[in-house]
């Protein structure tokens, strides 16, 4: 396993971080659990080979993700990284938060959480943890040791990104960020400049990038020798990026992960650099280039045209079109063009002048015919 220190002030943690919330489960609906026999030798497995950071959150597999974690790992909790998240939603009256953040240590048989996060901030959900103090509750629990480092997980315009760093208590951050979607880009090297770590999740696009398989292996001149090994080539690849969750569902997966960083000691930094170079050329076949700033979300609808123009490129520069589609109609991104007034508000907005109402119909007709 190979290690990298996680921001100006943090440990070091191992370049594959566990993301639990795959871990293996059974029952359905409100039933569902994890499986505690598959769970128990993933993450044991997982130990052994050198990770030793283990991410999950709150609300994962039916609120019962923590506990699993907890149980797993609660004889080596000296020799590893515990990471948690729980939702401002989730923060609604005085208590709120120290009552969650104390339930979650029972859970996880710890003292002490290394890092925690603000879950899935947007710009709506940060506004709402100022109103209910969840910063000052965060900056309480870090002075009294039960949170080492504090942290957001994120899924907003690059601008809000900064905006919540601005707040100056975050050392950490988890976000998007992988071959076919480097929208976060910019704003990671200057947040990364300024001393805080970075930390990834969706290597993989959601798996669109294994699921593209051999073809996607095409449009890359790599040493990888498969999709996944791509697709964490290029993650990690990057200098501000520390680490990167991987879901691994198997002991298979496990190990076939670990072999892929453990690869990774002869890489060339050139490497990344081709794969920047084949994005770039890639997007240029686009004749949409939409930089996912988004200046145009002033929309009366709440559409959010990027969102669009993401699942279109998918679709179009990287030939993946059937996950593309999936993923459109899943996000009911077909309703939104549909709700389009076509007042061109968003437009207006554009740097890159793009016609956003005629595209979103354009994009409809493309995926739906
Ligand atoms: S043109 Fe459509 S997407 Fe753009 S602001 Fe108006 S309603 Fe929203
Ligand atoms: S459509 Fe234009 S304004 Fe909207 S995210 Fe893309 S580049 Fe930015």
């Amino acid at each position: 396993m190979q290690y990298k220190q996680f921001g100006k002030n943090g440990p070091m943690v191992s370049r594959l971080g566990f993301g639990c919330m795959r871990l293996p489960a059974v029952g359905e609906g409100k039933d569902k659990h994890c499986d505690d026999e598959a769970c128990t030798p993933i993450l044991r497995r997982a130990y052994d080979l050198g990770i030793n950071f283990f991410d999950t959150a709150w609300g994962y597999t039916n609120r019962d993700n923590q506990r699993m974690v907890g149980e797993a790992l609660h004889d080596v909790r000296d020799n590893i990284y515990l990471s948690s998240k729980l939702p401002p939603t989730e923060v609604q009256e005085p208590g709120d938060f120290r009552r969650k953040l104390e339930h979650s240590l029972k859970l996880m048989q710890t003292d002490h959480l290394d890092f925690y996060h603000m879950h899935a901030l947007n710009a709506g959900r940060w506004e709402h943890a100022k109103k209910v103090q969840m910063d000052l509750d965060m900056l309480k629990a870090k002075e009294e040791g039960l949170i080492r480092h504090i942290s957001f997980s994120f899924h907003d315009a690059p601008r809000v990104m900064v905006e919540i760093a601005d707040r100056g208590i975050f050392d950490t951050l988890l976000c998007q960020y992988n071959l076919i979607d480097q929208s976060n880009e910019a704003v990671m090297a200057e947040l990364a400049a300024r001393g805080m770590g970075i930390m990834i999740m969706g290597p993989v696009a959601g798996g669109m990038i294994t699921t593209g398989g051999e073809d996607f292996m095409k449009l890359y001149d790599t040493p990888a020798q498969s999709p996944q090994e791509l697709a964490l080539r290029f993650v990690l690849g990057n200098p501000s990026v520390s680490l990167a969750l991987s879901g691994m569902q198997s002991i298979q997966m496990v190990e076939d992960n670990v072999a892929i960083v453990e690869r990774m000691e002869q890489m060339d930094p050139a490497e990344v650099e081709s794969y920047r170079t084949t994005n770039d050329k890639l997007r240029q076949l686009s004749d949409l280039y939409c930089t996912g700033c988004a200046y145009c979300n002033v929309c009366p609808m709440e559409i959010r045209p990027q969102q669009h123009f993401k699942a279109y490129n998918r679709a179009k520069v990287w030939g993946l079109f059937e996950a593309a589609k999936k993923d459109y109609l899943e996000d009911e991104l077909d309703k939104d063009a549909e709700k389009c007034l076509g007042c061109g508000a968003c437009a207006a907005e554009c740097p890159q002048f793009i016609g956003i109402p005629e595209k979103l119909q354009e994009i409809k007709q493309y995926f739906l015919g």
